[in-house]
Formats: C-alpha cells, structure tokens, sequence
C-alpha cells in the first residue's frame, strides 16, 4: 500500500521535536503544545490525540529509573529519609519534565505512521461520523 509511514522513524522525529512526515523541527509551538500545521510541509499536526499517554508513558519510564536509583543509594550510602525525599522527589520532577516532550514528541509520531486520528486520510468524514454518533 502507497500510503504505508513507517512507526520508528517517525516516533524518532516525534520524540526530536520534528515534524514526522518531512522531519523539520517545530512540532511544538510551546513546551507540550503541539503546532497546528508544519510549517515546512504543511501537515496538519492539530488533530493528534495524545491525551493521557505520554504522561502514562513518562511515570511508566521515570519510575523505571528513579526507583532502583533510590534503592541502590540506599543500600550503598543509606541516607535519612527526608535526604531520600528531598533528592528523589526533586529528580522525579525534572526528569518527568524532561521526558514528557519526548515521549509525547513519540507519541504524535505513531499516531501519524498509524494513520490514527486526524492523520487519517479521511479523517474529516470520519470526525464528523464520530460526532454525529453521540
Ligand atoms: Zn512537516
């Protein structure tokens, strides 16, 4: 099929902050708003439907990595407890706010190699089914 996009290196230029169908930068038009059309190719970006995945995406990963962190200081240093939750806590925060770009950058990118939402190719006709439904 001619209209096939392939998922990781489009999820790669998502998660770069490009543009998944021609790769140029400006995906987002502010931290996690992501830009209404590519201004280098046109795409239209604005019916992407991220929603609650990237931040399910960036606790799976953050918590993947903060938790043996904290376990291993604690079995090699074992600091008090509000050392532990002054440290971790704040780690948490900047390393969840550093990763959830990326990961939504990744996540728009699959929704367009998928065709999934508005990056279908008849996404208008099928918008407007959805909504004449409810
Ligand atoms: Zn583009």
């Amino acid at each position: 099929m001619s209209g096939e996009r392939k998922r990781l290196p489009a999820m790669w230029r998502g998660a770069k902050s490009q543009c998944p169908a021609c790769g140029e930068r400006g995906l987002f038009r502010a931290y996690l708003k992501v830009s209404d059309n590519c201004s280098h190719c046109g795409l239209a970006l604005d019916g992407h439907r991220a929603d609650d995945a990237p931040p399910y995406f960036t606790i799976f990963i953050v918590g993947h990595i903060i938790v043996p962190v904290a376990l291993l200081v604690e079995r090699a240093y074992t600091p008090p407890l509000y050392v532990h939750a002054a440290v971790f806590t704040i780690l948490s925060i900047v390393l969840s706010l550093l990763t959830l770009p990326i990961v939504k950058g990744a996540v728009v990118g699959l929704q367009w190699a998928l065709q999934m939402h508005g990056f279908a190719p008849s996404d208008a006709a099928d918008s407007d089914t959805l909504s004449n439904d409810s």
